[in-house]
């Protein structure tokens, strides 16, 4: 049963991809932007979403500034007794180390929210949105003379986390009037196939290139704790193959 749930899940992530590969134009200089703030719920989120985009930002002179929503404390609450504290120091390293050194982030902001319990009521996504675009306005002052854009997860990643992401980032994009770019990272998975006729994949753009960084920052996030799996949670195949293709690809707000 399970080898046909993930043929199943294969099947529908690459049709989702085709359609990308069909509809998707290049991500272009009137798309991208000089400075990318880029909100990311848990420490991998950026790489696996945007590394190519960062990489290319970066090689043709801009900035790039990430916001880790929360640190991923529980990557390993149903897996191994292994503390929170120590799961969310060992993340915070990687990402310092893999942002930093290897794809060369400018900024890296950590609001420290709890890991899974993101908020979803309205009132409570507001305030979380006030908190986060204080932040954002300062990073955007920083580089006055670039245009900034916000990224943040596709609404239809699946988990909680990243859907209140992409709220966050949507009411912070409308009141600091900046465009906001969608980037995926369990859309391939998660995304239900009725939902696909909703999908805006007109909108769709990609980046290609820059791959073998990309590559060098996933696998330094696959560093494993001691139960052998990695410090940032085991990635699905579905994911992690999706992770590894040419084309990262965004959908324009
Ligand atoms: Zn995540
Ligand atoms: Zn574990």
């Amino acid at each position: 049963m399970s080898v046909l749930k993930d043929a199943y899940r294969a099947l529908r992530a690459a049709i989702y991809r085709s359609l990308c590969n069909c509809c998707g134009t290049p991500l272009n200089a009137t798309c991208s932007a000089k400075h990318l703030i880029i909100i990311a719920p848990h420490p991998d989120d950026e790489a696996i979403g945007c590394a190519q985009l960062i990489a290319r930002t970066k090689e043709e002179g801009g900035h790039v500034s990430v916001v880790f929503l929360t640190n991923g404390e529980q990557a390993h609450c149903h897996c191994c007794d292994i503390e929170l504290t120590e799961v969310a120091k060992r993340r915070h390293l990687l990402s310092e180390q893999i942002d930093k050194q290897l794809l060369h982030v400018d900024n890296i902001v950590r609001m420290k929210w709890s890991d899974g319990k993101l908020p979803v009521e309205k009132s409570e996504l507001e305030i979380c949105a006030s908190q986060l675009a204080d932040h954002v306005r300062k990073l955007k002052e920083q580089y006055q003379d670039e245009t900034s854009t916000l990224l943040a997860p596709h609404h239809e990643e699946g988990w909680s986390d990243h859907w209140s992401a992409n709220q966050v980032a949507q009411q912070v994009a409308q009141r600091l009037n900046l465009p906001l770019l969608n980037y995926c990272v369990w859309l391939w998975l998660s995304m239900p196939y009725n939902k696909m006729w909703q999908c805006r994949w007109r909108n769709v753009h990609y980046v290609s290139g820059y791959i073998t960084t990309k590559r060098q920052a996933l696998i330094a996030y696959q560093e494993t704790a001691p139960c052998g799996k990695p410090w940032v949670g085991l990635l699905p195949r579905v994911v992690w193959r999706a992770a590894n293709s040419k084309r990262e690809y965004y959908f324009c707000v």
